[in-house]
């Protein structure tokens, strides 16, 4: 069927003081129901970019998306108001970021600022929002929430935060949770817990989820697909198998080549020998070539498409002039 969300060719500027930065340039991805897309890259690569087009949550004024679609329930969000996009946005695709701090009101007790969502979006009487405050803390695992639904945000530990940030993001239903390194703050252990919440809220609810992360290792258990940025482009695709135990393009190789077993998922990435570019003075063809094992001239002055390598299995695309002899390189 339709997918949940349809992101086709989006192409996302940024105007700065030296000059104009294109920060996506062609991003094309889907998301069903109930599946979890990983979009996974280092900084810079356009992954939060990328989140902030599809929520209307682009700096103004200097982000603008200029080019592509981000169709969801038949419209076109790219083409949409921010205050159309916003007001959908409030309902239907919540989001939850590194840093519950900036989201959580230091001020408010959170059993009330859970509660005040029912109250503000659905006019919930204030008793019935109490409650559906309580069971959604209960929910997302906060010991004794019948006591802590009363404490401010300060109170918590960072991973009972996110817990409530979580609580929060689904408490109206949404149909879509884009997560923005949602547990990069967090102990190697916690991050897995909460890893495993949002799966397990996705196994009820039938979400779609996009989690953003610089770490394959943590979104793996979780992910169905992934989609690997590199100087706002995908540059690699495919299921989460696919592109973990067969990876395609130089940049996820290099990527997993330091994980010292590439069966266990639970390890973390190092990142790539050298700096990821300049989006202001992008390198001529493929914008990985000064960093590649692999590279050649016409990696230096042809631009790759994103296609799928000779004899592999079907969704698994890259975006290399070489990906052929990179997956048989060892
Ligand atoms: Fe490396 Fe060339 Fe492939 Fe780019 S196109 S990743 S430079 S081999
Ligand atoms: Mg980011």
């Amino acid at each position: 069927g339709e997918p949940l969300l349809s992101v086709q060719d989006l192409k996302v500027e940024f105007s700065t003081s030296a000059g104009v930065v294109r920060a996506l340039d062609g991003v094309s991805f889907d998301v069903g129901s109930g599946e979890t897309v990983a979009v996974l890259g280092e900084s810079g690569s356009g992954k939060s970019v990328t989140a902030q087009a599809i929520m209307a949550l682009l700096p103004q004024p200097a982000g603008s998306i200029v080019g592509g679609r981000i169709l969801y329930g038949g419209r076109d969000l790219a083409a949409e108001p921010v205050s159309k996009v916003r007001e959908l946005c409030a309902t239907e695709i919540a989001m939850i970021f590194q840093d519950p701090l900036s989201s959580l009101n230091p001020v408010y007790r959170v059993g009330w600022q859970i509660a005040e969502l029912f109250r503000r979006r659905r006019g919930t009487p204030k008793q019935e929002a109490w409650a559906k405050s309580l069971a959604l803390l209960k929910r997302v695992g906060i010991p004794d929430a019948e006591t802590r639904i009363r404490d401010y945000p300060h109170q918590f530990s960072g991973g009972q935060r996110q817990r409530i940030m979580i609580a929060m993001a689904i408490a109206l239903e949404p149909k879509l949770l884009i997560g923005d390194e949602p547990t990069t703050a967090l102990d190697v252990t916690v991050q897995q817990q909460v890893m495993n919440l949002l799966a397990d809220l996705q196994a009820e609810s039938g979400m779609g989820m996009i989690l953003i992360s610089h770490d394959l290792g943590v979104v793996a258990e979780v992910a169905d697909r992934a989609a690997i940025m590199y100087a706002g482009r995908i540059i690699e695709t495919g299921g989460i198998r696919q592109v973990y135990d067969h990876p395609a393009h130089p940049y996820t190789r290099g990527l997993l080549d330091s994980i010292p077993s590439n069966t266990s998922l639970g390890e973390r990435l190092t990142p790539v020998v050298g700096s990821p570019p300049n989006l202001l003075a992008l390198p001529s063809g493929c914008s990985f070539h000064p960093r590649c094992p692999f590279a050649t001239e016409l990696c230096r002055t042809t631009s790759p498409v994103l296609r799928q390598p000779e004899g592999w299995s079907a969704g698994h695309l890259a975006a290399c002039h070489r990906t052929e002899e990179v997956l048989t390189h060892d």
